[in-house]
């Protein structure tokens, strides 16, 4: 046989032999020589046409220089994925690659089991293509419960690589087409990567702990909750402070959403999103949404109520906060958007009205009816946001991504030394053009510090990519930065920090922190059984 070929039989069969010892017949569709053919070594057996044989032939150079390129297309884009996974995106480019070359795809098809909720398993997986659903079963029942679905760049099972091998969910191919996945097991992983406990102790076991918030809330009903004030009113309604029915000491702000007016300013995919970004989100710096319901003319969110109240209310009693106060403020916000950007999510509606004290006096972010989860290296196009944190990307119709909150979080440290944004005009038209005018254009008061004045800068950079926080050290280079220097970072992770401003709060439905409202007479709104929010 010839040296240096790879054959591939098409037609006929042949006998294979090694030292005159018959050892088998191949029929078509066999491969042959391909240990010879990858390590140019010495044929180990004899191949005999034992009828008139068709077969294909490539040399093996050509073949090598085929396969080198499809794998470096492969590592390249493997390499790309594991950058989009939170646990990995900070590993050095070398590892990422070392990681990438013992990948392995796997193919399921549809219906298949990849995790089975309780099983064992010491493996990881990145979907390459096709989707998959992520159910659980809940405690007392036997149903399914449907948590989510995840497509490709999306993965699982990274807990395995942590050393946690019981399966906490399960994992179920829900693509006609099937689902390809790249897999890599807990040993190989442990081979390649020496320390990762700093990686461990980030992203701890967030669906255990989300599931046990969901099972507190599991029977609770709309009917069991009882309505005490008005703590605000959003776009679509008011939020109210309710206590559920035999838990008399806690308070929870219960978001109501009036159906027929969500329709009429066509925002139903952003309430959509809402639900479903805050329902996962679990951060101490993100207001919690324990459960939603709905009837035929509202929805509801149920969500962990912040009496500390707005951070607005407490700026506009102030006019303005020291270096020190302000800093505490934009630290929880880095906090909240590390969260959520190592999640793809942009946020897009930093404003002091949306961050909440809690009792303690931490803020929170709410309202995540401008958040949107974003494919890996994609942009998005909506306009949305508050005239006066807009950047000018978002204006300029460009397409944006998670350094528009960078922007904003400029604008937010701006506002909170001042008492009034950087740009603002008398309307928002007028302020879009100051805008675009850029920071430099702005003067800075006295009262603004040095270190403070250049951080606003590096965030409020004209171009996107200069933004400090979306360079390659991420979100970590605006800690890093002179403003934060002996800031407490841990402390305020760990909670123990203390925060400048200490709310009065007396009991669970105190809600002397917030504005009084006038109550609503304006008659119940028309119903809608449309059904756009089945999954609502
Ligand atoms: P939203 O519609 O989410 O913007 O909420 C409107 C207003 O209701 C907020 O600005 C707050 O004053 C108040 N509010 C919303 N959620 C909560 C909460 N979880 N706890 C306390 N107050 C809230």
């Amino acid at each position: 046989m010839i040296i240096g070929m790879y054959l591939l039989l098409e037609e006929g069969c042949v006998e294979v032999s090694r030292e005159n010892k018959f050892l088998s017949t191949l029929t078509p569709g066999k491969v042959l020589g391909e240990l010879a053919i990858l390590y140019n070594c010495k044929r180990t057996a004899t191949i005999k046409a034992a009828t008139d044989c068709k077969l294909w032939a490539i040399e093996r150079q050509c073949f090598q220089t085929i396969m080198m390129r499809t794998g470096l297309i492969r590592q390249a884009e493997y390499t790309d994925f594991l950058k989009s996974v939170p646990i990995f995106k900070d590993l050095p480019e070398d590892t990422l690659i070392k990681i990438s070359d013992v990948l392995e795809e796997t193919f399921y098809a549809n219906g298949d089991y990849i995790i089975r909720q309780g099983a064992r398993g010491d493996t990881f997986f990145i979907i390459s293509k096709g989707t998959v659903k992520v159910t659980m079963k809940m405690p007392n029942s036997n149903e399914e419960k449907f948590i989510r679905t995840l497509g490709k760049g999306d993965f699982f099972g990274e807990k395995a690589l942590q050393g946690d091998d019981l399966r906490t969910a399960n994992i179920i191919v829900d693509d006609p087409d099937g689902v390809s996945a790249l897999v890599i097991d807990r040993e190989t992983f442990n081979q390649l990567i020496s320390n990762l406990d700093e990686i461990k102790s980030k992203y701890k076991d967030e669906v255990a702990d989300r599931r046990r918030l969901d099972a507190e809330f599991e029977n609770v009903e709309l009917s069991d909750l009882r309505t005490l004030t008005t703590l605000g009113v959003g776009g679509f309604g008011r939020v109210e402070l309710v206590q559920i029915h035999g838990r008399p000491s806690k308070s929870y702000a219960l978001k109501q959403m009036k159906k027929a007016q969500i329709v009429e300013t066509r925002q139903q995919q952003h309430i959509m999103s809402e639900k479903e970004i805050m329902g996962e989100a679990n951060s101490d710096f993100i207001v919690k949404l324990y459960k939603t319901f709905k009837d035929e003319r509202y929805l509801y969110m149920l969500m962990e109520s912040c009496l500390g109240g707005e951070l607005w209310t407490v700026l506009r009693d102030k006019t303005h906060f020291d270096d020190a106060t302000t800093r505490f403020y934009t630290a929880c916000v880095v906090e909240a958007f590390d969260y959520l950007h190592s999640r793809n999510i942009i946020y897009r509606d930093l404003k002091p009205e949306n961050l909440l004290l809690d009792n303690q006096g931490y803020v929170k972010l709410v309202d995540f009816g401008f958040a949107k989860k974003l494919q890996t290296g994609r942009k998005t196009w909506t306009f949305c946001g508050t005239p006066e944190y807009v950047a000018p990307e978002v204006i300029l119709n460009k397409g944006h991504d998670i350094s528009a909150d960078y922007w904003s979080l400029g604008v937010l440290m701006f506002e909170l030394l001042t008492g009034a944004p950087p740009f603002s005009g008398t309307d928002p038209m007028k302020t879009y053009n100051i805008i675009l005018k850029g920071i430099d254009a702005i003067d800075f008061p006295r009262n603004i510090t040095r270190n403070a004045m250049a951080l606003i800068k590096k965030l409020c950079r004209d171009n996107p990519a200069e933004r400090l926080g979306y360079q390659k050290g991420g979100i970590s280079d605006i800690r890093k930065h002179k403003w934060f220097d002996g800031f407490n970072w841990e402390g305020l992770v760990t909670r123990t920090l203390v925060p400048p401003i200490l709310p009065k709060v007396e009991s669970v439905t105190d809600t002397s922190n917030f504005d009084k409202y006038p109550s609503d007479d304006d008659g119940p709104p028309p119903a809608d059984t449309s059904g756009w929010d089945a999954s609502f």
